[in-house]
């Protein structure tokens, strides 16, 4: 992506680039998941404010004066905010952004696909991890499967540059659903990702219980005639995999796998304005304060400053998942 001459890349010390901003709106959802939120989400007795339009905007800015021109919108669940639409414009009218994602549960995607692609969003990724109306329901303890794939119609017409559909593969859950869900994009022009469960602090037993190495998925794939696509420059870790036949394709996101974070280009900021280096790392650095003030300067250099401490891979392999108690607190 063309960047202008006198902005440094935004770069770490081993030189990783970041070009992509996970900006998380809110920490509340509606939806159940047993991996992310199995009780539905808790407001803690003291939940610090979400960042305003205005603070996202002054925050994205600052973002994109360092050269990211990748945002996406995330949460929890980023359609709870009220003025979701209102953030989305703001963010994609923001100089140098020029693409505006999001990630969503679905819910009113069917009725908003239209509102909020003409808002900006460019992109969505919409959470599906089961083709079985009851298993959905049980997965995220709401019946609303046929509600979600009706808004991924809505989201075809709506004309969004890039859909694509996020499963959560979990053994003695939806791992026999594989071939279904490859069949689903066989047909169709959208992508799917198969995404390893994580382990984060909330869920350990679960993830012990349930983790489907991506590596098996992929082998399972290639065994049934998919090929690696060669990666572009700048993608970011997710494997692509494509097929003669299929007309989508299918991207694997596998953090435990070798090599994981060597291709990170992203950065997260939580709700409440903490940057966050690291899905895994030990708690973010409140930039609220630097927001707040509206003087860009100090904010970009303090920005520049902490992305160059950021630690050269997580410690996931030693069974340390960091601070982060669930995705849905700063932004899976
Ligand atoms: N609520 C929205 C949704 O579910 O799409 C956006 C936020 S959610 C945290 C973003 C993505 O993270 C979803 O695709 C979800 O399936 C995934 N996710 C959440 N917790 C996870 C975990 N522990 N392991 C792997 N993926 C997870
Ligand atoms: Fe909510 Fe998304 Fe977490 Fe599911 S994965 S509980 S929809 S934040």
């Amino acid at each position: 992506m063309p960047r202008s001459p006198d902005v440094l890349p935004l770069s770490d010390a081993i030189g990783r680039r970041f070009e992509y901003l996970r900006l998380s709106l809110t920490e509340v959802c509606n939806f159940r998941c047993t991996y992310c939120l199995p009780d539905g989400y808790k407001k803690p007795c003291q939940r610090p404010a979400e960042l305003t339009v205005e603070e996202i905007r002054r925050a994205v800015t600052a973002f994109a004066q360092l050269g990211l021109w990748k945002v996406r919108l995330t949460g929890g669940e980023p359609t709870l905010r009220r003025d979701f639409e209102n953030v989305a414009s703001a963010v994609s009218s923001v100089p140098g952004i020029r693409r505006v994602a999001m990630t969503t549960n679905g819910y009113r995607l069917a009725e908003r696909a239209q509102a909020w692609r003409d808002c900006g969003v460019n992109a969505i990724n919409i959470s599906v991890d089961s083709l079985d109306p009851a298993r959905f329901a049980a997965i995220t303890g709401h019946d609303r499967l046929g509600e979600v794939l009706r808004g991924i119609e809505a989201a075809r017409d709506a004309g969004f540059e890039s859909i694509k559909l996020n499963a959560v593969l979990m053994r003695g859950v939806n791992d026999d659903e594989l071939a279904a869900m490859v069949q689903f994009v066989t047909t169709r022009d959208l992508s799917l990702r198969f995404i390893e469960v994580m382990r984060t602090n909330d869920n350990t037993a679960f993830f012990d219980r349930h983790h489907v190495a991506g590596q098996s998925v992929i082998d399972r794939l290639e065994a049934a005639g998919w090929k690696r696509l060669p990666r572009a420059a700048g993608a970011g870790p997710a494997v692509e995999l494509g097929h003669p036949h299929a007309k989508g394709r299918i991207g694997i996101i596998a953090p435990y796998s070798r090599d994981f974070c060597a291709s990170c280009n992203r950065l997260r900021m939580s709700s409440d304005g903490k940057l966050h280096l690291c899905l895994f790392g030990d708690g973010g650095i409140d930039l609220r304060p630097l927001i707040a003030a509206d003087d860009p300067a100090p904010l970009i250099t303090r920005i520049r400053a902490v992305v160059g401490t950021k630690a050269p891979a997580h410690r996931l392999h030693s069974g340390n998942s960091g601070a982060t108690p669930h995705l849905a607190s700063i932004g899976g």
